[in-house]
């Protein structure tokens, strides 16, 4: 084991190989109060990549229903008990959240690095606390869906419900969650592969199976703590998303030769997905970039946040968390920065309202932004603070300068002329 620093858990923690990172990450923010469920990302990455004989379960991207849907059924909550078995109570944050070095405190819990030492059978320790699914827990990938806890059907005894719920928290819940791999930046998949068959990209830290080296040994099904490498039985080898890796590379026609986004982002209906390259230190920090989008939401306004940081292996996608679900359960899947992130989201301030209207705006990749004041066009209260909105003008510029994106806060309403009104 070697020891690399990880700033999500702002500490230093174990990990099998040395510390190595891209010149750029590829990186992502999901906003959960967006989604609808509509899955056509799911189907976007389907017909693009997963098409084939052998590849009929996968899903390199699914949207699942939590806190029941999962795919494979229950990863997330086998492994937490699995880390708890190892840990018990232990698995605990403390400190106080400072720079982009430890912008959560600290976690004092063990990462599944960490309780692998501890986890020796007789084939000897596992690079990292996992397990392999059932054929049984991959089928189904959209079971539970819209499938609600906490009913009052159940609490009452009756049948609907008193009327609506209210924020900032509602007693019945249920919200969606989509995701791809993570690209992470210590990936499990590629610490457990006795193949070496499994590489990040100096260029931008995707994270590729090489398909010549692999034997399906399924190592890194076991590993990835996010269930995110699948055996394709024709060929008798793992695969796993590829980031889109020719359109971020600019390779796709369509973007003229500018980085694109992903086809399951720019498929997105919800406007829910941002996906860009981001800057690194030589620690693997984030490089003061302020007004990259991706910078901006995840260092500056700490509105999105990683999913499971305490599994450990950084993960590089990023969630603004849903306003209406119970803290507990949001904290134990996206860490302390929940009640911050939350606040910020329901009471933003100018900037983050401008930055918000970038999402699903363009499929070329937005590198750097810039805000162009406009008039107050509405106040009200929100829980007792007051609230403005300014209708500011964004503009997105792609890593070359080129514009992109020009866009206000407030929509333009485009109003059907008569003779269109009936399209028949
Ligand atoms: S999410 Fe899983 S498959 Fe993707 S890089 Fe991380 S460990 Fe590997
Ligand atoms: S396309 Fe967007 S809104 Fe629809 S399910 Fe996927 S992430 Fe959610």
């Amino acid at each position: 084991m070697s020891t690399v620093y990880n700033w999500q858990l702002g500490r230093d923690a174990e990990f099998p190989y040395d510390a190595a990172y891209p010149d750029q990450q590829f990186a992502f923010v999901f906003n959960i109060n967006r989604c609808i469920g509509c899955q056509s990302c799911t189907m976007a990455c389907k017909s693009t990549w997963t098409f084939s004989k052998g590849q009929e379960y996968m899903w390199w991207n699914n949207v699942e229903t939590k806190p029941y849907g999962g795919y494979p059924q229950h990863w997330d909550v086998k492994l937490l008990d699995l880390l708890e078995k190892h840990n018990p109570g232990g698995q605990k944050w403390n400190g106080e959240a400072k720079d982009v070095k430890a912008p959560y405190g600290q976690f004092k819990g063990q990462t599944i690095f960490e309780a692998a030492l501890k986890n020796v059978s007789p084939e000897g320790a596992q690079k990292a606390l996992g397990y392999l699914p059932t054929d049984e827990e991959w089928a189904a990938p959209n079971r539970f869906e819209d499938h609600p806890t906490g009913s009052e059907k159940s609490l009452k005894g009756k049948m609907g419900f008193d009327g609506g719920e209210t924020l900032p928290q509602h007693k019945t819940w249920f919200f969606y969650l989509a995701r791809i791999c993570n690209h992470c930046t210590y990936p499990a998949c590629l610490a457990a592969c006795p193949r070496n068959a499994i590489y990040k990209r100096p260029e931008d830290g995707i994270v590729l199976v090489d398909q010549e080296r692999c034997r399906g040994y399924r190592k890194c099904m076991e590993a990835c703590p996010y269930k995110k490498t699948l055996y394709r039985g024709t060929t008798r080898t793992t695969e796993k998303c590829i980031a889109c890796f020719p359109r971020v590379e600019g390779r796709d026609q369509a973007g003229g030769g500018l980085p694109m986004q992903t086809r399951c982002m720019a498929a997105c209906v919800g406007h829910i997905r941002l996906q860009g390259l981001v800057q690194l230190n030589q620690d693997g920090t984030w490089k003061e970039d302020r007004y990259n989008p991706l910078y901006y939401l995840i260092h500056v306004a700490k509105v999105a946040l990683p999913l499971y940081p305490q599994f450990g292996t950084e993960p590089n996608g990023y969630y603004i968390p849903p306003r209406w679900v119970p803290r507990p359960y949001l904290k134990q899947m996206f860490g302390p920065g929940v009640d911050n992130a939350i606040e910020r989201y329901s009471n933003p301030d100018r900037e983050l309202l401008a930055v918000l209207q970038l999402f699903g705006k363009d499929q070329r990749i937005c590198s750097r932004y810039e805000l162009k004041e406009g008039p107050k066009i509405f106040e009200t209260e929100i829980r007792g603070q007051p609230f403005a909105m300014y209708n500011d003008t964004i503009i997105g510029y792609a890593k070359d300068g080129t514009k992109i994106i020009e866009t206000t806060v407030e929509e333009p309403v485009h109003i059907r002329p008569d003779k269109h009104a009936n399209s028949i």
